[in-house]
Parts: structure tokens; C-alpha cells; sequence
């Protein structure tokens, strides 16, 4: 079975979280299948397989995704992490919530200059968390080969705040 098909089959839609108007798409089941997160991990790689020097995640469930595809690829992970959990140098990039901001962080020192690196998460809805993770990347000196998810909600048109960027979702929700 495909990825697709067992991300369809085992996502599970949980109406009013995180508060009411929400219906917040929940992954665990996906992660917790080990076939799923087999095809998840082989496919959110294979399109960038032999082509990139680093897999970075996105705090907390992106690092699910990428520390098993960096595993499988044999290559190192880099951890893009929410703000006041890094120790030492960091950069630091905000975005736009719905209500307020969020910030994210890095930490640039020991990163390779030039380093070709897939961003993975596990859910792309407005675009701004992974927005932010590339901006970092590349203010770190990295390049971004591309983005992978394991779920895009359509709705939320998150593609557009990543134009230009190459984006593999496995699986999508309106
Ligand atoms: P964005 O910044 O609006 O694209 O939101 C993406 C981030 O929020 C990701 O790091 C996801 O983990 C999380 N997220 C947003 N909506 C959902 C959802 O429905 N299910 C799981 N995670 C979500």
C-alpha cells in the first residue's frame, strides 16, 4: 500500500482542537503503524535521494519524519527548534499566527556551509512554519533542496508563502 493510502486510511480528524472551528488533523495513528511510517519515511525521501547532505525537522513532530528519513539516508539531522530551547549561538525568525506571532530557531554554528538539506514536517496548512525553517536554513548559510510533508490542507494555501520552492506532499486534505 502506498503512503497516500495509509495516510488517508489512518489520519484521524478531531473536531474543536485545538479550540472550537478547528478540525485538527492528527497523525499519530500514521506514525505509530509500522508500515505507515515505513512508506511515509521511504517516500518523503525518495524524491531527493542522493541529492542532499542533511534532513532538518521542524519542532516536534517533524522530527519524527526527519530523523528517520536522515537515518534511513545515512545522513545527519538538524534540528529547527521553537524559541529559548537551543543553547549557545542561535538565529532566531518570527512569523504571523493567526493570533500573534511564533518564532523559531537554529543553531548555525557546525552547519556546512552550502549544504543541500530536505525540511520536513509532518503538516503543511498556512506555510508559515516551514517559511520560517527555510529562512533560517539559508541565513545559516544551508540551501534548501526541497520540502517534504506528510499532509497538506489545501485550504489553508500554505504553497503560496513557499513560491518557488519545491514542496512533496504525500497526501492531501481540503
Ligand atoms: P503552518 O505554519 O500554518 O503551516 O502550520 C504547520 C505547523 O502546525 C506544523 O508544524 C504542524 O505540526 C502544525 N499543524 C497545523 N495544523 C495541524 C493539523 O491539523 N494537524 C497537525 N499539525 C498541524
Amino acid at each position: 500500500m502506498t503512503a497516500q493510502q495509509q495516510i488517508h486510511d489512518l489520519t484521524a480528524s478531531v473536531p474543536g482542537f485545538p479550540k472550537p472551528g478547528i478540525t485538527f488533523r492528527d497523525l499519530t495513528p500514521v506514525f505509530a503503524d509500522p508500515s505507515a511510517f515505513r512508506a511515509v519515511t521511504d517516500e518523503l525521501l525518495a524524491p531527493f535521494a542522493g541529492s542532499i547532505d542533511a534532513v532538518a525537522g521542524v519542532e516536534a513532530r517533524g522530527f519524527l519524519v526527519a530523523s528517520a528519513a536522515a537515518y534511513a539516508a545515512g545522513l545527519g539531522v538538524i534540528t529547527i527548534r521553537k524559541a529559548g530551547k537551543l543553547p549557545g549561538r542561535v538565529l532566531a525568525h518570527s512569523y504571523d499566527l493567526e493570533y500573534g506571532t511564533a518564532t523559531l530557531e537554529i543553531q548555525p554554528d557546525g552547519l556546512a556551509a552550502g549544504a543541500r538539506v530536505l525540511l520536513l514536517d509532518d503538516v503543511l496548512a498556512t506555510g508559515g512554519t516551514l517559511g520560517a525553517s527555510c529562512e533560517l536554513l539559508e541565513e545559516a548559510g544551508c540551501t534548501v533542496a526541497g520540502i517534504g510533508v506528510v499532509l497538506e490542507l489545501e485550504g489553508l494555501s500554505g504553497r503560496a508563502n513557499l513560491a518557488g520552492r519545491t514542496v512533496h506532499a504525500l497526501a492531501a486534505l481540503p
